[in-house]
Formats: C-alpha cells, sequence, structure tokens
C-alpha cells in the first residue's frame, strides 16, 4: 500500500467550540480539556482569542505554560495590538507558540463588515504577517469567508501572505456553504496557482450550516491540503464545526480510497467527548457518528445474527478502536486515597493537596452509596468540587420534604461571593421550592428554558446529572451538575448556570 499522507489535526474546541450558544468554560476547565487534547495528541490546539477578555488571555496563557506536545495557537485580528497580545500569552509555548491572524477577504464582508478596499485588506493581511513573523516563524493567517471570496483575489492574498511569512494559510467555509466538489476546486485552484504555495501548507475550516463541514474537509484534503481545523463533538459557532472524531475516524476507516492518515490516538475520542459533554453541559444526539450513544448499538434482529457470526458484516470500525468500552470499574469503597490520586492523574487532573481532600472527600461518600465508581463519576466529582470552586455562588446545604400530602419545601444555605445566606420556599414539587430558594438567594432574573434529567453510569445507585439552560437577554448557558440525589444534582446544574451568566458578564464588561 503507498504511502499514507499525515494530516494535520488543528483542534479549535477551546475557541470556536466555546463560541458555541451556551458553552462558556472557565479557566480550570478549559486547561482539563487542554490536557484531553493533548493525550488525544492532536497536533495544534488553538487555546482562545487572548485580546477578547482578561478569562481568554489568563487560560490560553496557562495552557501555553502547560501542556506540552501539541502547538499552542491563539486567534488575533490582523492588527498590531491583537497580534502584541497574543504573543504575549504564547510566549509560554516557547517554539511551539503559533500566532494565528485573519481577516476578511469575501466582497460581502470587505464591503460591509470592513469597510475597506481589497488592496487595503491585502497590506493589513501582509502587516499583520509580518508583526506577527517579528514574534515568532510559526504563523497561520486566515483569509475569513474564504469560500464568498473572489478567486484571483484569494490566490492574489495566498500568495502575499505566504510571501510575508506565514507557513500555514488558512482557507476557511465561515459560513458552511461549500459543497465538497466547490470546495475540491478551490483547494485545487491555489495548490495549481499560486507559485510559493509549496513554502506553506493549506489548512482547511468548514462550518456545518449545510450538514458538510466532514465532507468538505475531506474534499480539500484530496486537493492538497494538510490541516484540518475541527472540534470534539463538532461544537462551535451555529451549527457547528467540522466534528474530530468523524474526520478522523473517516480517514482511518477508509484509507484503501484516501491515502492519509492523522497522529490522533482515536481511543481517546470517547473519553474526549463524554469529558466535553461533562464540562460544557452540551449533550450529543444518540445517533451521532462515532460518539453518539446509539453508534455501535444493533437492534434490528437479522444485524444481530450477522453481528454475532462476524462483526465486520454490519461493523466498519470496532467500539475499542474510539475507546468505547463498556464502563470499567475503575474505584470502590475501598480504595485508598493513594489509588484516588493515582487515577485522577491518569485522567489529567493535577490537584494541591487540599483540592485531592475536598474531591476524596466527595468521593467516599460517593463510594459508600454507589459501591462503583468510574471514570465518569471522577469527571463530575472533580468538575464540581475542585473546577468550580472559585465562583461566585456556591451551595452549601439543602433539606427538602416533600410527598403526596405534603407542599414540597426546600431550605438551602448558600455562599454567595463567601457570605453565607439561607433561605426556604414552598413549591410545586421539591425541584421548583428548590430553584426558588436559590432564585430568591441569587436575586436571579434569568429564565429557565430547559431542563433535564440524566444518570452518569448504568443502575438506580447512578449519580443523577442534571442539565439546565438559562436566559438572560441575549446571553444563554448550560449549567450542569451531578449527585446521587437529583434534587441536589438540580441546585448544583441551576447554581453552576448562575455562575457561567456571571462569568460571562464579567467577560463582556472586560472585552474590548
Ligand atoms: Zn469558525
Amino acid at each position: 500500500m503507498a504511502k499514507l499522507k499525515t494530516i494535520k489535526i488543528f483542534d479549535t474546541t477551546l475557541r470556536d467550540g466555546e463560541q458555541s450558544p451556551g458553552a462558556s468554560m472557565n479557566i480550570e476547565e478549559k486547561l482539563r480539556i487542554a490536557k484531553q487534547l493533548q493525550k488525544l495528541k492532536v497536533d495544534v490546539i488553538e487555546a482562545g482569542f487572548p485580546i477578547a477578555s482578561e478569562g481568554d488571555f489568563e487560560a490560553v496563557k496557562r495552557i501555553a505554560q502547560t501542556i506540552k506536545g501539541p502547538e499552542i495557537a491563539g486567534l488575533c485580528r490582523a492588527s498590531t495590538k491583537d497580534i502584541d497580545r497574543g504573543w504575549e500569552a504564547l510566549q509560554y509555548a516557547g517554539e511551539k507558540g503559533r500566532i494565528h491572524t485573519f481577516i476578511a477577504t469575501s466582497d460581502i464582508h470587505m464591503k460591509y463588515k470592513l469597510q475597506m478596499q481589497p488592496a487595503a485588506v491585502l497590506a493589513a493581511a501582509v502587516k499583520a504577517v509580518k508583526h506577527a513573523r517579528s514574534y515568532t516563524p510559526n504563523v497561520e493567517f486566515s483569509c475569513e469567508d474564504a469560500v464568498r471570496t473572489d478567486l484571483k483575489f484569494l490566490a492574489e492574498v495566498v500568495a502575499a501572505v505566504i510571501d510575508a511569512g506565514a507557513n500555514t494559510v488558512n482557507i476557511p467555509d465561515t459560513v458552511g456553504y461549500t459543497i465538497p466538489f466547490e470546495y475540491f476546486n478551490i483547494i485545487k485552484y491555489l495548490k495549481d496557482n499560486v507559485v510559493n504555495i509549496d513554502k506553506a501548507i493549506i489548512s482547511v475550516h468548514c462550518h456545518n450550516d449545510l450538514g458538510l463541514s466532514v465532507a468538505n474537509s475531506i474534499a480539500a484534503v484530496q486537493a492538497g491540503a494538510e490541516q484540518v481545523e475541527c472540534t470534539i463533538n463538532g461544537i462551535g459557532e451555529r451549527a457547528g464545526n467540522c466534528s474530530l472524531e468523524e474526520f478522523v475516524m473517516t480517514l482511518k476507516t477508509r484509507h484503501d480510497i484516501l491515502p492519509f492518515k492523522t497522529n490522533v490516538e482515536t481511543t481517546q475520542l470517547t473519553p474526549a467527548s463524554r469529558l466535553l459533554t461533562t464540562v460544557t453541559g452540551i449533550v450529543v444526539q444518540p445517533n451521532k457518528a462515532i460518539v453518539g450513544a446509539n453508534a455501535f448499538a444493533h437492534e434490528a434482529g437479522i444485524h444481530q445474527h450477522g453481528m454475532l457470526m462476524e462483526k465486520s458484516t454490519y461493523e466498519i470500525m470496532t467500539p475499542e478502536s474510539v475507546g468505547l468500552k463498556t464502563s470499567v470499574l475503575v474505584l470502590g469503597k475501598h480504595s485508598g486515597r493513594h489509588a484516588f490520586k493515582k487515577r485522577l492523574e491518569e485522567l489529567g487532573y493535577d490537584l494541591n493537596e487540599e483540592q485531592l481532600n475536598k474531591a476524596f472527600e466527595r468521593f467516599k461518600t460517593l463510594a459508600d452509596l454507589k459501591k462503583e465508581v468510574f471514570d465518569e463519576d471522577l469527571d463530575a466529582i472533580v468538575t464540581d468540587e475542585v473546577l468550580r470552586t472559585e465562583e461566585k455562588f456556591k451551595l452549601s446545604h439543602i433539606t427538602v420534604t416533600c410527598g403526596s400530602f405534603a407542599v414540597a419545601t426546600a431550605t438551602v444555605q448558600m455562599e454567595i461571593d463567601g457570605t453565607s445566606v439561607r433561605t426556604a420556599e414552598l413549591g410545586d414539587g421539591p425541584v421548583d421550592a428548590t430553584l426558588k430558594a436559590i432564585k430568591k438567594l441569587t436575586k436571579a432574573k434569568a429564565e429557565l428554558q430547559q431542563y433535564m434529567v440524566g444518570s452518569i453510569t448504568g443502575g438506580t445507585d447512578a449519580q443523577g446529572e442534571v442539565t439546565v439552560r438559562l436566559a438572560e437577554g441575549d446571553r444563554t448557558v448550560i449549567g450542569r451538575g451531578s449527585s446521587t440525589d437529583i434534587i441536589e444534582a438540580s441546585a448544583k446544574a441551576y447554581i453552576n448556570a448562575l455562575n457561567r451568566l456571571h462569568y460571562k458578564q464579567e467577560q463582556l464588561r472586560d472585552s474590548l
């Protein structure tokens, strides 16, 4: 078989993905995701948009300081100020730091958004790349809305930025508009008509508005693109981005006709997908390719019969290859502090003494109730007890009485900015009473749009997990909480969402 060409995986879960409606992550959560991306062996992690806010800057800086292996990219508009701020955060990654700068090149964007003439856009792009090059040789340039850009002008910009020193040139389908045949031709045109194209690699970045982002990315690779930008679970602006797991598994499964491979450790795909869901609260639909709950389930009798005879009758890839196994028991009631710490380290958590004590205490309580504790439980514990501790609103205690004859009553004690407060409320059922009490204490004005209950693992003693969606003005957030008690999980999810709303407001205040 011919040698397979390696395609670079540029993960933008922490930048484009975080722009998904409802998804916002704090710094600790971003760092946890980054550690999983490191395990997944992606080539580049786009960690954020450093000038967008203090929080984004800090996250990019921490990731640049901590993550070893992948390159770390930060997004910057084509302006000196953006690039200076970007490098301030990225410098800690040393030669692995990548400045990713961009400007729109389509007529519609130049005319209405930028209000700039094409010549001025070209000059700004070249100036930005040269400035970025004064910091690092690792510079990526993106022609925003490339798909709707005049092809001749696109080729002119690409040639100019390569001359200026960009070593990766991204041709994004920003609005999710193209189809595979057209996109193939755009990439092919650049390969054939830009004289210095061999001095840079072509990257693609596809949005999923028509459900074609993975197909388009594959067409681009066939035309000569060597880097694909994607996200875990395909999250991202609007309909999302090219899904990392779908793209990677397509190359792996069809290398008979696609002579390409990636460096991704595919057995880490399912853990990455689950972790992102735990952290953001954004669940994937059951029929989602690769990581959906039904992706490897065989329901029809005739299929089951075939599977028993020979797996490959209906299975084009194995569940093991994407890291899907029935949850393995990792820890139990008698597991000690050492085993607990070791497992957390294997999952990528590096906790200090105090954090470890807190998490261990919760683990012991859980292990008493639940007997078997799985990786998913540990992620939920650490997310609840450690990653979210610096927050404004915290739940201290909750007591609920309810039943067929009683009016549900909830007494909730919370800490708000470090001050202890308490109240009781009646409600239409225990969840209603609880949320009313929290609303009263926090003076929240947000509207509850969605409330969902699920379980982290199987069994009636499983931890329940509650996901809520809150909206205030034009902002929506998703909150998530877990506990073996679903009333407590509901309270935690609601408080988590309020903290995210608060964090978003703070970010908006200090953004430029
Ligand atoms: Zn995008």
